[in-house]
């Protein structure tokens, strides 16, 4: 395929030593839920340039791509990916801080961002040290808990266009929503600068680690999952809903619901994709016939 030799030619001809790419990548091994077929092309990216150089190359030759951070909020296909799986690493891992601004690229990791911050005194992401996920998939999905989210923190967000121009949205042109945002229109989100809040260091450290005591003590942290597997409707919880259908511990194959957590379905045994889904059905089915409520996906499907 001529799209793979011209991708293998966009490694080569960057000077990045850090850069990765693989054919025939399991992507099984970048996803928390540990399963999923494989990506044609997986691609780790360093350099802005590469990542201007593959969305040319997608609006020339119309290869699919698709671009993932740590993979903690996804479900991917059995078959696999058919085009091109980017990952973020070195030019986008960078984290800079400036009075009470922090400029952070999307490949940094929400808990590094959170730990950081809180050792420097600035308040806004105390939330983030349990979410295992990048700085990109929080930006998308305007990740929160305990009452914040991502997007309130959030002075601009970097975006690269499908023409492969970085441009830069203000807070109201991110669209930020309850799990959503108005990022996924554009090729890739890069990076974000954050306005956070000074404070005492002890306080907001403290407050942070209280945070991630609550979460590993509610939440299943140890069984191979995707966090919250629906969103919450309006006013309501996802789980206690689930719980009161009586559904914790319910399971189909390898996938069952959490014990701890009614929204978190847990790969307990080898699931497969189809036990994942079929167990979604079940748990959409049941809330709806018993509580005539439709609970929506959270978490992204990729390859479907
Ligand atoms: C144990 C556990 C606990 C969790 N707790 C929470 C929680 O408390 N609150 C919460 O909100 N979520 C939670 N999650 C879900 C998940 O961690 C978050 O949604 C996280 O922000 C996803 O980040 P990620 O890098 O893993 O994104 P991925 O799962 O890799 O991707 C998510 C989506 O974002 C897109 N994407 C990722 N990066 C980019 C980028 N740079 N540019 C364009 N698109 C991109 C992907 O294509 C995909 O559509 C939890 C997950 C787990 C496993």
């Amino acid at each position: 395929m001529a799209w793979k030799s011209e991708l293998t030619r966009i490694l080569q001809d960057s000077q990045s030593q850090t850069s990765r790419l693989r054919f025939d990548e399991p992507i099984s091994k970048h996803v928390h839920f540990g399963i999923g077929g494989n990506a044609a092309a997986y691609f780790e990216i360093s350099a802005v340039s590469e990542l201007a150089a593959v969305a040319n190359l997608k609006k020339r030759l119309h290869v699919p791509v698709s671009i993932i951070g740590r993979g903690s909020n996804l479900l991917v296909s059995d078959s696999g990916y058919p085009g091109i799986v980017i990952r973020l690493i070195g030019a986008f891992d960078r984290l800079e801080f400036e009075g009470d601004r922090v400029w952070v690229g999307a490949g940094v990791s929400q808990p590094r961002l959170s730990k950081i911050a809180g050792r420097k005194g600035l308040s806004g992401v105390e939330f983030a040290l349990g979410i295992p996920g990048s700085v990109g998939g929080a930006l998308i999905m305007n990740a929160g808990a305990w009452g914040s989210c991502f997007g309130d923190s959030v002075e601009l967000v970097q975006v690269m266009t499908d023409e492969g121009t970085l441009i830069e949205l203000n807070h109201d042109e991110a669209k930020f929503g309850y799990r959503h945002s108005g990022l996924e229109e554009y090729f890739c989100v890069t990076g974000a600068r954050l306005q956070l809040t000074p404070g005492d260091v002890k306080a907001i450290t403290n407050r942070t680690n209280e945070l991630y005591k609550r979460k590993i003590a509610t939440q299943p942290f140890a069984e191979e999952n995707a966090g919250c597997m629906f969103k919450n409707p309006p006013d309501d919880s996802a789980g206690r809903l689930i719980d009161e259908c009586g559904l914790k511990g319910y399971r189909i194959g390898g996938a069952e619901v959490s014990k701890i957590h009614g929204n978190f379905i847990l790969n307990i045994d080898h699931a497969t994709v189809e036990d994942i889904l079929n167990l979604v059905r079940h748990i959409q089915k049941t809330v709806k016939r018993e509580k005539g409520i439709e609970l929506e996906m959270e978490v992204k499907l990729l390859g479907f």
